[in-house]
């Protein structure tokens, strides 16, 4: 389901200096914020680059490369039904988590989010920007995820899509390019309207930086516990992913690199985000994974 390579993602040059806050994941001091703040305080303001390319472009060109992907999808016949019992599941689980979207990115209101079920072995699941969703059926079958650990990956795509990261990428790399490029650019021979619309189809294969991981992992952990999903989970989800790493590389951790420091700034985020999760109204427990898959 890769698109087909279009130009790779150039390296910004320099990088960027932006919210000392992320260091709070460490030393978090829970007692300091309100309980219902959960990580809000903690994660800082968008970055410089974002006003280079227009969230209207980035998530026109979202919404093509979604509406290609789930073309090509049917094509083979492995776009699930909506009656299937892990799309009603996903869908179940984005019901609670898109209502808290807002709060994180006023557009996220008029988001068209669809949510849908790709029924391949890939270990993968995105949110691209504008809201749109797509979970592989591998993830769900390899790492057998409970709805809890379903809603920490969708929190975490959600954040992703919500902060903008990709939007950030494709102005670092719009900098970067004008700075490199700017004869060919004075000469109109490229120009950040390209750039953008070019963005959909790198938007699969986007890889973040740390940082922009970390936040969105403190972000998922608050969207998921406000959903009234444990989470505890996110530690679960990170050491099944390892797990399978150890078999092959799965698609997932190439953009999500894993390890003990990711589970660590996930616990010590969990004081934070438990008194959600305590006060939140709970989802029915009637979903369970599918069918295991071998790896
Ligand atoms: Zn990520």
């Amino acid at each position: 389901m890769r698109r087909a390579p279009g130009w790779r993602m150039i390296e910004p040059m320099t990088a960027i200096p932006r919210r000392q806050a992320i260091a709070l994941i460490a030393g978090a001091c829970a007692g300091a914020a309100l309980a219902q703040d959960g990580v809000r305080g903690d994660v800082g303001r968008e970055s410089r680059f974002t006003g280079l390319v227009s969230a209207d472009q980035i998530e026109l060109a979202s919404t093509r490369e979604y509406s290609q992907l789930k073309r090509e999808a049917t094509a083979k016949g492995v776009l699930a039904p909506d009656e299937h019992p892990q799309v009603v599941r996903l869908r179940a689980i984005s019901q609670r988590l898109i209502p808290l979207a807002p709060a994180w990115n006023q557009r996220a209101a008029n988001w068209r989010w669809e949510v849908n079920l790709i029924r391949q072995k890939t270990l993968n699941a995105f949110c691209m920007p504008g809201g749109k969703i797509a979970y592989f059926e591998g993830i769900l079958a390899r790492l057998q995820l409970s709805d809890d650990e379903v809603a920490m990956i969708m929190g975490h795509e959600m954040a992703h899509a919500l902060r903008e990261h990709a939007r950030e990428q494709m102005g670092k790399t719009a900098a970067t390019r004008v700075g490199a490029g700017l004869i060919s650019a004075l000469l109109g021979l490229g120009n950040l309207a390209d750039t953008a619309l070019n963005v959909g189809a790198q938007l699969l294969t986007l890889k973040f930086s740390r940082e922009d991981e970390s936040e969105a992992d403190l972000i998922g952990l608050d969207l998921a516990a406000r959903a009234g999903y444990d989470p505890r989970a996110g530690v679960t989800l990170w050491q099944k992913m390892m797990k399978a790493a150890e078999h092959a590389p799965p698609e997932f951790i190439s953009t999500h690199p894993t390890g003990p420091t990711r589970i660590k700034e996930i616990e010590a985020a969990l004081p934070k985000v438990q008194p959600l999760y305590a006060a939140a109204p709970k989802p029915p427990k009637v979903y369970g994974p599918p069918a295991p898959m071998p790896n």
